[in-house]
């Protein structure tokens, strides 16, 4: 043990008193792509006490070149990303408490994740999740590091409640270009980058050495040699609803959420079911197989050929659509399957 984080402790920034509050502390990871696999390994082998991670999607072959934490085995075996994420954490620091959630992160998830949370990092591909967890961090004051990155373009910015403006207020300032989907491919060492700098923010976080956290918006290309830090002082506006006077949290109502969403960047959609409750995999890959349909699973999901489509289904009723980008097709084959 002592051995293990001897590199970390002599680091002044962290010394014995540091590891000590490290491992003791709990970071909800929201996304197991690539962002969330770096940081969550870079949070594993420093010796974090617990890490939640939640992500909905599974692994396929497209991911390996960049998030680190999944191997060709997982894709043979479609592995949910938070169950293989777990599978390979737990190889690296068998100390670290990982709870893997196979879901979508609604706000009414991330609000009943965080009850003991201290830092939350986003690790999401989309802006109406950012936005939820923003919320939860005004609410519960939890600090929360923002990342995002598409091609060789990475940002990443600290939200410390009462302290930071918060998201919300940026939005007002910044264009957000990595808070919409791209489809123009992204390059590892872009993930990387943005992984040092949320990883970094967390442990000063975890360390709580509150000065030490970095102010500025920070942003670069690294394939265009730029790299821009903006102060953020006077972005805080007080009539934003999330961090406000007179705030509301409007991301936190989960009717803004919408129950078919197009996926980041592909031919894929996602379905949530409007009731909440567990479906029997097992009998509903036998009905479908009774019904001429071709039918792969493992515990946690089914993937259903048909024809130029495929579905995959959870076991919380949610599915994505593969190969389509339109709603009402998709939602078609939904109710064909799911009735
Ligand atoms: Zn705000």
């Amino acid at each position: 043990m002592d051995e293990r984080y001897s590199r970390q402790v002599l680091f002044p920034g962290i010394g014995k008193e540091g590891q000590d509050k490290i491992s003791e502390k709990h970071v909800l990871m929201i996304g197991a792509g690539a962002l969330g696999s770096g940081n969550a390994e870079v949070l594993t082998r420093a010796g974090i006490g617990r890490l939640t991670i939640v992500d909905r999607d599974y692994v396929e072959a497209s991911n390996l070149q960049r998030q680190q934490l999944y191997t060709e085995e997982d894709v043979a075996e479609k592995l949910p990303k938070a169950a293989a994420a777990k599978k390979r954490l737990q190889v690296i620091n068998s100390d670290v408490e990982v709870n893997a959630i196979i879901g979508d992160a609604t706000p009414s998830m991330l609000e009943e994740l965080v009850k003991d949370v201290d830092v939350i990092i986003d690790a999401t591909d989309n802006f109406e999740t950012r936005m939820a967890i923003n919320d939860v961090s005004q609410k519960y004051r939890i600090p929360w590091i923002y990342g995002a990155c598409v091609g060789s373009y990475g940002m990443s910015f600290s939200i410390i409640p009462g302290k930071t403006p918060c998201l919300n207020c940026l939005l007002r300032t910044i264009p957000m270009q990595g808070l919409t989907c791209d489809t123009g491919g992204i390059i590892s060492p872009a993930v990387q980058m943005v992984i040092s700098h949320q990883s970094a923010e967390a442990l000063k976080m975890l360390v709580e050495d509150w000065d030490a956290v970095r102010t500025s918006f920070v942003s670069f290309d690294l394939w265009r040699n730029q790299y821009t830090s903006l102060k953020m002082g006077k972005a805080k506006f007080s009539g934003c609803l999330s961090c406000g006077e007179e705030r509301t949290y409007p991301y936190l109502d989960s009717e803004n959420m919408t129950k078919t969403t197009v996926l980041c960047g592909r031919d894929t959609v996602q379905i949530r079911p409007s009731t909440q409750g567990e479906i029997s995999l097992e009998k509903l890959a036998g009905q479908l197989s009774t019904l001429g349909y071709t039918v792969k699973g493992n515990p946690y999901l089914l993937s259903v050929e048909m024809g130029s489509e495929r579905m995959v289904i959870f076991n919380d009723g949610r599915a994505l659509i593969h190969g389509t980008k339109d709603l009402t097709h998709a939602k078609s084959i939904y109710q064909r399957i799911l009735g």
